[in-house]
């Protein structure tokens, strides 16, 4: 039997306006095994959130996907009726977002939540789901689980909100946690918690996370693959190590060397230059050239094709040895 959980193939999503079409995700793919931690990261507007969104299918008009595969456990989600899909979110595929007072309803309690996320997806009483939330929040380090399970979102703070999404997205065991960017909101010691929080779940409950952050240190943290998003495509794809150590791409190169404690390839701290430009003004050639010091004419005009270094490691970048290397 595969170990292969997801597997996106070629995945292009597009928004649609009177202007015409605005890709935003173009072209990407991965797999994600069983229990495997992978990253996503880039920058804001490089695309990821859009990716994860298609992948369960939550995209909003005027975005669609236009194109490409999304297997899950061979079955692919684009071509499954929504009655199907329901079935699939929240119980095999579980979502958590950046602020959870946006995903919690104001007007219901933290209990009455976590208990309807449960009694939708399996064939339980209301007591044993009762039972249950109160399990999953002490689970995720909520003090006084059976007095939080009345309160109401509001009453939490920042951290204790994320853990009862936490609570919630686990619920049903899913075999895949979608987290995007699900410390950002969070203060330092928090969101240092949250992810210890994470990885002793992950390991318990072997599931598989696809992490989507812009911040490369909680990649550090978490994750086993890395793949590096920049406009739309993937620009660099390897196991934590590789990419950290030696990373081959610029643009991966310049994420690294702009995060604090995480900068291993130089001793001094840069950002990258300019923006990630909008999926409707992408520079010709090379996406990245406009803010690659290493850029040649050949850059400027022709997009690179993605490089694949081994089997694990793929990297779209025409210098890609020059930069291994460190020649440039
Ligand atoms: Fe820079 Fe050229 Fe590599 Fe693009 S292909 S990242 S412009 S060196």
């Amino acid at each position: 039997m595969s170990d292969i959980l997801l597997d996106i193939q070629n995945l292009k999503t597009s928004f649609y306006s009177q202007k015409g079409e605005i890709p935003s995700v173009n072209g990407v793919s991965f797999t994600i095994k069983k229990g495997e931690t992978v990253a996503l990261v880039g920058e804001s507007g490089s695309g990821k959130s859009v990716t994860s969104l298609s992948i369960m299918r939550l995209l909003e008009s005027p975005g669609r996907v236009k194109s490409g595969g999304i297997l899950f456990e061979g079955k692919d989600l684009l071509g499954i009726p929504e009655s199907e899909m329901l079935k699939i979110r929240g119980n095999d595929i579980s979502m958590i977002f950046q602020e959870p007072l946006s995903s919690l309803n104001p007007v219901f309690t933290v209990g009455n939540q976590v208990n309807e996320s449960i009694l939708a997806h399996q064939n339980i009483s209301k007591k044993e789901a009762k039972a249950r939330t109160i399990m999953q929040l002490g689970k995720v380090g909520i003090p006084n689980p059976e007095k939080v399970f009345n309160m109401y979102p509001h009453s939490l703070s920042g951290g204790m909100r994320q853990r009862v999404m936490i609570a919630m997205a686990l619920s049903c065991n899913p075999k895949l946690l979608i987290a995007d960017e699900p410390t950002t909101a969070l203060d330092v010691t928090i969101q240092a918690q949250i992810l210890k929080l994470m990885k002793a779940l992950i390991k318990e409950y072997d599931t598989s996370i696809l992490m989507i952050t812009h911040d490369i240190g909680v990649v550090a943290e978490i994750a086993d693959r890395v793949l590096v998003m920049y406009a739309g495509k993937l620009v660099e794809e390897g196991d934590v190590y590789s990419i950290f150590k030696n990373p081959k791409h610029p643009y991966t190169k310049g994420l690294l060397n702009s995060t604090p404690n995480i900068n291993l390839v130089t001793d001094k701290l840069e950002s990258i230059k300019g923006t990630v430009p909008p999926p409707n003004q992408l520079p010709s050639g090379c996406a990245f050239h406009p803010r690659c010091e290493f850029a040649t004419e050949e850059c400027k005009t022709h997009e690179p094709p993605m490089f694949h270094i081994d089997e694990n490691y793929l990297v779209k970048c025409w210098l890609h040895k020059e930069i291994e290397k460190g020649v440039k």
